[in-house]
């Protein structure tokens, strides 16, 4: 197995970074799913309360298997939610409901940087497929055909790029969930403004996790382009 103690030096920090934010949601999630909310809704009901307010009743809400498999679908047109945040009635649940429905107010308002995010999608799984297999490639020929070889490698570069542009336009759309979320939790009435700061614990903590692995990307990305442009120092 091929090791490199310069990426873990360059990468190293955030992966720690990522465990520690990770470590977080867990424990924001606990905490927050302890917190019944005053006015006793679920995560499912308040999603469709939201949605109906804002005359999308075309976007349905349905159950998903597996925890914090929470998402919005915008080619189905369907807020997914887990069991644990359908049916309860806690703060971290009416938070996470919120936020999802907040991606599909996103979609249905035309939110630019959210079709900039879809449109990238495609581009970003090919580059999380190939960009490692081309890089490691290129690496390995170069030793024998360094023109060939590095070519590859600054293929294999361009290929992850791809996965970081991805991880960067993300960031702005999960922001701009939360922040739509928290807005009409309180102004809707679903917790009043002395609840808030619960849901806010666990909005942030889960935002701290896309931080994290923006940041290992783009650390990565550091580090195949260190490893493209040769070690002649
Ligand atoms: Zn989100």
């Amino acid at each position: 197995m091929y090791f490199d103690p310069l990426y873990l030096l360059i990468a190293a920090p955030f992966f720690i970074l990522g465990i520690w934010a990770q470590f977080r949601v867990k424990s924001a999630y606990a905490r927050g799913s302890k917190i019944r909310s005053r006015a006793g809704l679920s995560g499912g009901q308040v999603a469709r309360a939201i949605l109906d307010r804002n005359d999308m009743r075309a976007v349905s809400v349905e159950v998903s298997e597996g925890m914090l498999s929470d998402h919005y679908d915008p080619k189905a047109k369907v807020v997914r939610l887990s069991r644990g945040v359908y049916q309860g009635t806690d703060l971290a649940a009416l938070g996470i409901a919120a936020h999802e429905v907040g991606h599909a107010i996103q979609d249905r308002t035309n939110y630019q940087m959210l079709a900039v995010r879809n449109a990238a999608v495609p581009m970003a799984n090919i580059g999380s497929q190939m960009s490692w297999i081309v890089f490691f490639v290129g690496l390995f020929l170069s030793s024998s055909a360094p023109f060939l070889g590095k070519g590859i490698m600054w293929a294999g570069v361009g290929l992850f790029a791809m996965v970081v542009f991805f991880q960067m336009v993300n960031l702005p759309v999960e922001f701009d969930a939360s922040n739509r979320a928290k807005a009409i939790l309180v102004s809707d009435r679903f917790i009043g403004e002395d609840e808030l700061p619960a849901v806010k614990k666990v909005l942030s903590a889960a935002a701290m996790t896309y931080v994290a692995a923006t940041l290992t990307s783009v650390a990565t990305l550091v580090y195949f382009i260190l490893k493209a442009q040769g070690d002649r120092r």
